[in-house]
């Protein structure tokens, strides 16, 4: 006779991970090279390309960010650090390319030469507008003027004083052209009383044509995300000054301390809030009913390629699973919002069957820690390179962040994370490109043109005898 604790044990769901499942091959209408990988990262943050950076210390600082952003998906900077250190990557991502920037170094027409020449070198630029007291333009002085004049002259005996400029409505195109008919490579936006309120480089309209796949904002600066504790408000508001949208970094959101401080920090913020990490389907329907204007779910637990959580306190929710979870709970509540995989994905068959159960992007530490533009030290082991992944839980991770962050949350007192060396994969674009090329694939056996299609006609299937735990299989390698 089954009572109450035997029905538990005999009706316990069976959960899936990406090892035990295959997507089943489905009439497909398009080549691969016509498949639209075009996505949503938040309800107002679209990729290019649905692949997002973990924010782990030895996955995503700025220059992940700015590589992911630049081939086509977004990178989540990282917690593990002081405020003043995490915004100070945000704005170096931001700074990294724009059409027009906005914060430009100029100098004033009484300073020397010699002033110019170090102020350039400092900033490695070529060039700065001469303003007066009232912001208008007054010339031009670059590289050029300042080699080859004497240091003590004053700027304006040495500037250009006939300077090319454009008005706010240029667009990139005019802009090149302007440059190339002229053969400058510095062009200031002025307003019509003369005044500077912009720069255009000759340097950062060639970057935009370099990655025309690029993720960026209004600005045509990179996109870029930032992770936060829902209960560290201070840090929250300065990053979202910055960052196109925060991320919730909790190992377990499905918690009413959690959700009622995300529900604050989301109406203080002002910007696109990812919550997470959730796992069923009751936690997605507990959260986005109590949070107003939720951006996007982070989903999976314990699943991570260095988590142990699973192995240590026999608590997770497979990402699939989650994705799945997730996926119907919105349907419920007829919500579209875009959903984030999350954990334990090593290559584009595991990006494929997530996308297949509902997710929009999926989230990766283990692949972009792998990676030349990761934080993480190289090692050599007999002959190999190998790139060091950690997690945010492990006893090395949280050693740093107690004594940076002392806002934190105090930990479980339990270590829920592991390190690993994982064999060094080159650069961020050749691995995003192995990754396209891969979902491509894996989309045209499917038969689906675009994400939605995946959610809509990709079919899965179980493969008996592969269903061994779904923190395992960490060895495999795409
Ligand atoms: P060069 O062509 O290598 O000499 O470099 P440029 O001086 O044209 O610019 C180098 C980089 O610095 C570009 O990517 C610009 O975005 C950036 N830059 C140039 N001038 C300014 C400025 O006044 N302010 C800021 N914030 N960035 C600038
Ligand atoms: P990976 O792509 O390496 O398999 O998984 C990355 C994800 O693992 C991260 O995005 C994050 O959700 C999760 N993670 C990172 N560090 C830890 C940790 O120490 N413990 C647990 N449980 N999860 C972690």
């Amino acid at each position: 006779m089954a009572g109450r604790f035997t029905s538990k044990l005999l009706n316990a769901p069976i959960v899936f991970n990406f090892k035990d499942l295959i997507l089943l091959p489905g009439l497909s209408r398009v080549e691969p090279s016509e498949i639209d990988l075009r996505t949503r990262f938040t309800t107002n943050i679209e990729l290019n390309l649905p692949f997002v950076s973990s924010p782990m210390d030895t996955v995503t600082e700025s220059e992940m960010a700015i590589a992911l952003a630049r081939q086509g998906g977004i990178g989540v900077i990282h917690r593990n650090c002081t405020v003043e250190e995490q915004v100070n990557m945000v704005k170096r991502v931001k700074r990294s390319e724009s059409f027009i920037i906005r914060d430009v170094l100029t100098i004033g027409p009484e300073m020397t030469v010699g002033d110019a020449h170090r102020y350039m070198r400092e900033h490695s630029i070529s060039g700065l507008p001469v303003i007066d007291g009232e912001g208008r333009l007054l010339g031009i002085i670059t590289g050029r003027d300042v080699r080859f004049a004497d240091p003590s002259l004053k700027i304006k005996d040495a500037m250009t004083k006939d300077v090319i400029t454009a008005h706010e409505g240029i667009t990139p195109e005019e802009a090149i052209e302007l440059m190339r008919r002229h053969k400058i490579e510095k062009l200031p936006v002025v307003d019509k009383d003369g005044r500077l309120t912009g720069l255009i480089t000759y340097k950062d309209v060639a970057l935009r044509k370099m990655y025309p796949n690029a993720v960026r904002d209004e600005q045509g600066r990179l996109r870029v995300a930032a992770a936060v504790s829902p209960f560290n408000l201070n840090r929250a508001k300065k990053l979202a000054k910055y960052a196109d949208a925060l991320v919730i970094d909790v190992a377990h959101f499905h918690n009413s301390n959690v959700i009622s401080a995300t529900k604050k920090l989301v109406k203080e913020v002002g910007i696109d809030v990812v919550i997470g990490n959730l796992g069923t389907r009751e936690a997605v329907l507990d959260s986005v009913s109590k949070i107003d204007e939720v951006a996007g779910l982070r989903v999976g637990i314990g699943s991570g390629s260095v988590c142990t959580t699973t192995q240590i306190t026999k608590a997770g929710a497979p990402t699939l699973f989650a994705v799945a979870q997730a996926a119907d709970a919105l349907a419920e509540l007829g919500a579209d919002i875009p959903i984030i995989a999350d954990g334990g994905i090593k290559g584009p068959g595991d990006i494929a069957l997530a996308l297949a159960l509902g997710a929009s992007s999926a989230m990766m530490g283990y692949v972009f820690a792998a990676c030349k533009e990761s934080p993480s030290p190289m090692t050599i082991i007999k002959g190999t390179y190998y790139k060091l992944h950690r997690g945010m839980g492990s006893p090395e991770a949280r050693r740093k962040r107690y004594a940076l962050d002392r806002y934190s949350q105090p930990a479980k007192g339990i270590p829920e994370g592991t390190e690993m060396w994982v064999p060094y994969k080159g650069e961020v674009a050749s691995v995003v490109a192995e990754l396209a090329a891969g979902l491509r694939a894996a989309m045209g056996y499917a038969g689906a043109a675009t994400v939605r299609e995946m959610w809509e006609k990709a079919r899965v299937a179980w493969v008996p005898g592969s269903l061994e735990g779904f923190n395992r299989g960490l060895k495999t390698e795409f």
